[in-house]
C-alpha cells in the first residue's frame, strides 16, 4: 500500500479476509480524495494473489502481475462507458455471469464496481441477485463516495467500511514529500480546501486551480482595500463560473470565521474592519446564489458584475 494513511487499514483487510471475517461484498466509502480506489485495488490483489507475503500481496506471483497488467482473467470491472453517465444493466449483468464462471488462476474471482452509486435502478436490481447468493469463490468490491445514494437494498447486502481522511500532520507530510518544491503556505490550503483529502489536494496543488483561487482571494482584498478590479475580471470568472462562485464562496466564508475566530491565520484580518458581519453573511450568500445559477441562461459576466460591485459598496460605506 503506497499510501501511509491507509496501511493500517490494509493490514486490517488483510488479517479479517484470512480470518474469514470479511463479507463477500465489501462496500469501500468515504470522501473523494482519500484512497478508495486505491485501497479497494489493493485488496482485489490480496484476494487474488496466490502467494500473500503476510498480510500483502506478493507483487510477483502470476495474479498479481496479471492484475499490474490489467488483463487479470479473473477480474470484472463495471464502470460508468466514458460516452455515459451511468452503469447500465448490461454492464453489470456481464459482471455477474463473469463471476459465476470458474476462476482460471488461483481460487477465485471479483467483480469491481465503482463507482457504485452511479448504477442505476435496473443494475442496481441486476445486482441484487448475485448480493443474495453469495458464492466462496466470488467477491464484490464496492466504491463510492456517496453512499447514500445507492438502493438500501444493495447497501443492506454489503459489509459498509468506512474510510476517513488522515490526520493533518500526516496528510501534510504525505502532500509536502509529493511536491516539495511547494510551499507549505500553499499544502495546507490546498488541504482546508479539500477537507484533509490528500489525493484531492494533491490534484488541486499540481493543477492551476489553486493559483486561480489565490488570484480570486487578491482581487477581492484588493477591492476591499479601495484599490480598482483588474479590467476583464467578470469575463475571466465567468469563463469558470462554477468554480469562480466557490472559491468567491470559500474566502468569504473564510473571512467570517476568522472573525468568529473560527479559523486561525489571517482570518478576517485582511479586510478592513468596519464591515459588518450581517454584510459579509449577504456577500457569502450572494456567491451561493451565483453559484446556483452558474450553467443557466443567465449571463455569468452580469452576475459577477453585480455581485463585484456590492462586494465594493459594504467597504465603501464608512471608508
Ligand atoms: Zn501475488
Amino acid at each position: 500500500m503506497r499510501l501511509p494513511w491507509l496501511l493500517a487499514e490494509s493490514e486490517a483487510l488483510g488479517q479479517a479476509l484470512d480470518a474469514q471475517r470479511l463479507g463477500h461484498a465489501p462496500l469501500l466509502h468515504g470522501p473523494a480524495g482519500i484512497g478508495k480506489r486505491e485501497l479497494a485495488r489493493w485488496l482485489i490483489g490480496r484476494i487474488l494473489c496466490l502467494a500473500p507475503d503476510g498480510q500483502r500481496p506478493c507483487g510477483t506471483c502470476r495474479s498479481c502481475l496479471l492484475l499490474e497488467a490489467g488483463t487479470h482473467p479473473d477480474l470484472f470491472i463495471a464502470a460508468v462507458p466514458e460516452d455515459k453517465t451511468q452503469i447500465t444493466v448490461d454492464i453489470v449483468r456481464d459482471l455477474c455471469s463473469g463471476l459465476q464462471l470458474t476462476p482460471s488462476i488461483g481460487q477465485h474471482r471479483v467483480g469491481l464496481i465503482e463507482p457504485a452509486d452511479r448504477m442505476n435502478n435496473n443494475a442496481a436490481n441486476a445486482l441484487l441477485k448475485t448480493l443474495e447468493e453469495p458464492s466462496a469463490k466470488s467477491w464484490l468490491v464496492l466504491v463510492t463516495d456517496r453512499p447514500d445514494l445507492l438502493p438500501a437494498t444493495v447497501r443492506s447486502r454489503c459489509q459498509k467500511l468506512a474510510l476517513r481522511p488522515p490526520r493533518r500532520d500526516e496528510a501534510l507530510g504525505w502532500l509536502r514529500a509529493q511536491c516539495p518544491e511547494q510551499d507549505l503556505d500553499r499544502l495546507e490550503l490546498a488541504l482546508d480546501l479539500c477537507g484533509d483529502a490528500p489525493l484531492k489536494a494533491l490534484e488541486l496543488v499540481q493543477g492551476e486551480g489553486l493559483s486561480f483561487g489565490l488570484d480570486v482571494r487578491r482581487i477581492l482584498v484588493d477591492l476591499a482595500a479601495g484599490r480598482p478590479v483588474p479590467a476583464g475580471t467578470a469575463e475571466a470568472w465567468s469563463a469558470r463560473s462554477r468554480e469562480s462562485w466557490d472559491w468567491i464562496a470559500h474566502w468569504v466564508r473564510h473571512w467570517m470565521g476568522g472573525r468568529m475566530g473560527l479559523v486561525s491565520g489571517s482570518g478576517g484580518a485582511e479586510l478592513p474592519a468596519h464591515a459588518g458581519d450581517a454584510d459579509l453573511a449577504r456577500a457569502w450568500q450572494g456567491a451561493l446564489e451565483g453559484r446556483s445559477l452558474a450553467d443557466t441562461a443567465i449571463r455569468a459576466d452580469l452576475l459577477f458584475g453585480k455581485w463585484l460591485l456590492e462586494w465594493q459598496s459594504i467597504f465603501a460605506a464608512d471608508g
